[in-house]
């Protein structure tokens, strides 16, 4: 099968049977559910753009298994170039849809995979590299997307999981059969959730030998027996319910979160690349969550976005002159472009593991994703200062269009004479979409905690960084000894 485009993501979706839960209902149709579609909108956005001739060199990649064009969201990196070419990548999308295009997660845990299953066979003379290559060719020849699901409810932060009051907190394997295991847990937070053809499994933490049986990890199709999802809600969610779509800010795109309840769910061992291998699950986590770093190149993208929609409201105002309305972009665009910076390097500083795999230099890749962490807020905050309060206090669009209010809103809006007020509403309500409204949970609350939360970044920082030579350098420099 050749990769696919926009309309064929969507109707292979369609045939998935989910079971997916929202306000409390159990949905049917979830493809054309007005507050889900926008994050299948972002996720087709990655088929789409994979078939534009434009973006082929960054949205396309050749399969080291089989020589064939792949979407590169299904490729294994293979050098330096193809790391740089996804930091690329990820920074376009961003920018396109101003949202969590959500497909990186699944692209990141097949690299973290190609190079754990390695890993694993070559100490305990296991086949999982085997194993998972089978399983990468089938998703690059289908073309699929794939939910690398990471985070466990983790319950008492104090506890391991085998010290857990209940059991289930971590993902466990409840039952070995002749043919595969049965698995129980739950993973929290899951972009893309509902979107996805198939949903890959990672454990959350390092491990001990006591937790040996949370040590697992493993694919599903995404709608197989016993999987459950419900629906995170967002703040302004249920704009997507109004007549109108103005209110929304973001008219076609969205990302969308959810918790995926696995309840006693049977997996193939075809489909089991690591179990109970615990010495193994401290090293999937810090390679996922390396490359994930590195992806983070989105929030560049959707920084672009917010500037873009800065200078407009701020032009739409007629205020584009002051000079410190230039000054506080060209601090926003200072910040972002840092942003985009430590993913490049990170990719540009790769290496090429024992598996094969080319990975990124994971100093590097904490740096930047510990710089998200914070400019987006930053970026956020200076955005709301030059679009002002109206973007708060701003009446809705059914005000807007009212027979018999329309005309004040029309008349006390206006601000650029050559500007209509209704531009002004639009730029004013994406600003709002992307600083308070759903798409914040991407550009902040995202930006803070995917991918690990700001503190992982620096306990890796604090690993990786070479003290012994900076002291031995400043001993050099002012003549001290370097053993004293
Ligand atoms: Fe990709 Fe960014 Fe969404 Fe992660 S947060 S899945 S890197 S778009
Ligand atoms: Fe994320």
């Amino acid at each position: 099968m050749a990769m696919m485009n926009a309309k064929e993501y969507e109707e292979s979706l369609r045939k998935l049977k989910f079971n997916v839960y929202m306000f409390g209902k159990k949905l049917g149709n979830i493809v054309d559910d007005p507050i889900i579609r926008p994050s299948m909108n972002a996720v087709a956005a990655t088929y789409e753009c994979a078939h534009q001739p434009e973006y082929e060199d960054l949205m396309t990649a050749k399969s080291h298994l089989t020589g064939k064009k792949i979407n590169r969201f299904t490729h294994i990196h293979q050098s330096t170039e193809d790391l740089v070419k996804k930091s690329k990548m990820g920074r376009l999308l961003g920018s396109l849809t101003g949202c969590c295009f959500q497909r990186c997660v699944g692209m990141d845990s097949l690299n973290a995979l190609s190079m754990t299953t390695y890993d694993i066979d070559k100490k305990h003379g296991t086949q999982y590299n085997q194993r998972f290559l089978k399983y990468l060719a089938y998703v690059q020849e289908n073309d699929l997307t794939c939910d690398g699901a990471m985070t466990d409810p983790k319950g008492d932060r104090s506890k391991a999981p085998h010290q857990q009051e209940d059991p289930d907190l971590f993902m466990h394997v409840v039952e070995e059969r002749k043919d595969g295991i049965v698995v129980r847990g739950a993973k929290c937070h899951q972009t893309g959730a509902v979107n996805s053809h198939e949903i890959i499994i990672m454990p959350t933490i390092s491990m001990r030998e006591a937790d040996k049986d949370y040590a697992i990890s493993f694919a599903l199709p995404a709608d197989a027996e016993g999987i459950t999802y419900i629906m995170g809600r967002q703040s302004c969610d249920t704009r997507k319910l109004e007549p109108g779509m103005m209110d929304r800010g973001n008219q076609i795109y969205g990302g969308h979160e959810a918790l995926v309840v696995f309840d006693d769910v049977f997996v193939p061992w075809e489909r089991v690349f690591m179990y109970k291998e615990w010495d193994f699950a401290g090293q999937l986590v810090e390679q996922f969550a390396s490359y994930h770093r590195q992806s983070y190149a989105c929030k560049a993208g959707v920084g672009d976005v917010i500037i873009g929609a800065t200078q407009c409201i701020a032009e739409y105002n007629g205020a584009q002159n002051a000079s410190h309305i230039k000054d506080k972009i060209i601090e926003m665009n200072h910040l972002n472009e840092t942003l985009f910076c430590g993913s490049l390097a990170c990719a540009a500083e790769g290496h090429q593991e024992p598996s094969g795999t080319y990975y990124v230099n994971t100093l590097l890749a904490n740096v930047c994703k510990q710089n998200v962490t914070r400019f987006p807020f930053e970026i956020s905050r200076l955005a709301q200062d030059i679009a002002g309060g109206l973007m708060v206090t701003l009446p809705s669009e059914q005000d807007f269009r009212s027979p018999e209010v329309g005309k004040w809103v029309e008349k006390y809006y206006k601000a650029n004479p050559n500007v209509p007020t209704e531009y002004r509403m639009r730029m004013l309500r994406l600003i709002e979409n992307l600083t308070l409204g759903t798409a914040a949970v991407g550009y902040l609350t995202e930006s803070m905690h995917g991918a690990g939360s700001p503190q992982a970044q620096r306990i890796m920082i604090s690993r990786q960084v070479n003290m012994d030579l900076k002291k031995k350098i400043a001993k050099k420099l002012s003549g001290i000894p370097e053993n004293d």
